[in-house]
């Protein structure tokens, strides 16, 4: 008889949950021959669809430790992964830097000192004679804005993204299931993913990527997992004023806290809030738009065009994500917060040597 060993490539893995994190395992596992099957009931609904897309890797202050290693992996990875994608979408891409500022000279202070102990060649002071702080300047008609670029951070489209990784998806033949998942049960060496409508897949392992539902599929007490939600609100603007034009502005940029991304020369998308929370609160405008002490007339007088609010799954006494071998074949990958898209290559890796291993 084969071992599992020999039959590696024949081995069936079932995803639960189809956002960036599902179809990115799928992805990874695909690429190493695996059979995938993605199950979800409501993909286009997930907190995945709702994500601006920012990779705020390099500028994460904390340069050591679980969260910067795993920043640091998916920087160098994200490169790879687009080229790669780029087969199936070549539009697909990494908007270039990212800017943080800030108008708290505490905070100011904290980045210089950031940036001087690291010498990172990738990360730059910005002050009022860089172009990018006259720009800002002039637009938001502030004087006291400064901060920080990050020449390898920036922005990948989610809605590209996730439609090109589909798009492989379906190329390698993954299976998709639009199952809802109530019980994973584990018999006969294989795992059984039962669907509400009764409908049962077999497979040799589970990975469990659909966020904060995850606890359900497993005994959280015993595996001491919680996850809370994390409602994020953004909003794109439209802004009807001749004196302001949002071109002039850099591509991605955060300003005390708030991620602000032009898209024309009179639309902006401004996100997100952190609501703990699954209603959206309804001040939507008012709380995306109170990051500065006086808002210039333009963004007093813009009118919401669009708004869309994603829930996001947060570890409560452990820190985000997690990534844990729960039993034999069974893997969970999910609490992501704020980060699911930037982390995603390097979490897909971890799970991919995880199976790895458990096949060898
Ligand atoms: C407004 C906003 C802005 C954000 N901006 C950024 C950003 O700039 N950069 C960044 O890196 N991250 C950002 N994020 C965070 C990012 O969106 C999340 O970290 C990421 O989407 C998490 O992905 P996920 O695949 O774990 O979860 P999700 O995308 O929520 O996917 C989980 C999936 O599981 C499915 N599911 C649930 N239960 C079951 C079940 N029982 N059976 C089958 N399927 C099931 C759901 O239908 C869903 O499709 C943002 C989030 C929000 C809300």
């Amino acid at each position: 008889m084969k071992s599992l060993k020999e039959n590696f490539q024949k081995a069936h893995i079932v995803v639960i949950g189809s956002g960036i994190i599902g179809k990115f395992n799928a992805l990874e596992l695909s690429e190493l021959g695996f059979q995938v099957t993605i199950i979800d009931p409501t993909e286009l609904q997930n907190s995945s669809y709702a994500a601006l897309g920012l990779l705020m890797g390099n500028m994460y202050q904390k340069r050591k430790g679980r969260s910067w290693d795993l920043r640091k992996q998916s920087i160098e990875l994200w490169p790879q992964w687009i080229t790669f994608l780029q087969k199936f979408n070549s539009e697909l891409n990494i908007e270039k830097p990212l800017i943080q500022l800030t108008t708290n000279e505490e905070k100011f202070k904290k980045l210089e000192k950031f940036i001087y102990e690291n010498n990172d060649q990738n990360l730059r002071i910005l002050e009022g004679e860089s172009i990018f702080i006259k720009n800002i300047n002039k637009a938001f008609q502030t004087k006291n804005i400064k901060g920080m670029i990050s020449i390898k951070d920036g922005r990948i489209n989610p809605f590209y993204l996730l439609q090109t990784l589909d798009k492989y998806l379906k190329h390698k033949k993954v299976n998709f299931s639009k199952g809802e998942i109530i019980k994973i049960r584990k018999s006969n060496n294989q795992w059984i993913s039962t669907t509400r409508n009764n409908e049962n897949i077999k497979s040799d392992m589970v990975i469990l990527c659909n966020s904060l539902k995850a606890i359900d599929l497993i005994d959280s007490i015993s595996h001491n997992i919680t996850l809370k939600p994390v409602l994020g609100q953004a909003m794109e603007i439209d802004v009807n004023d001749a004196e302001v034009d949002l071109l002039s502005l850099p591509k991605q940029f955060n300003i005390n806290g708030k991620n602000i991304i032009p898209k024309s020369k009179n639309k902006l998308i401004i996100g997100s809030t952190d609501e703990y929370s699954t209603k959206p609160e309804e001040n939507t405008f008012e709380k995306l738009t109170n990051f500065l002490d006086k808002k210039p007339n333009w963004l007093m007088k813009g009118k919401i065009s669009k708004k869309w609010y994603g829930i996001r799954s947060r570890p409560d006494g452990e820190p985000s994500p997690i990534m844990k071998n729960l039993e034999d074949g069974l893997i969970i990958c999910t609490g992501f917060y704020k980060n699911g898209i930037l982390l995603a290559p390097a979490c897909s890796k971890w799970v991919a040597n995880e199976i790895k291993n458990y096949f060898s």
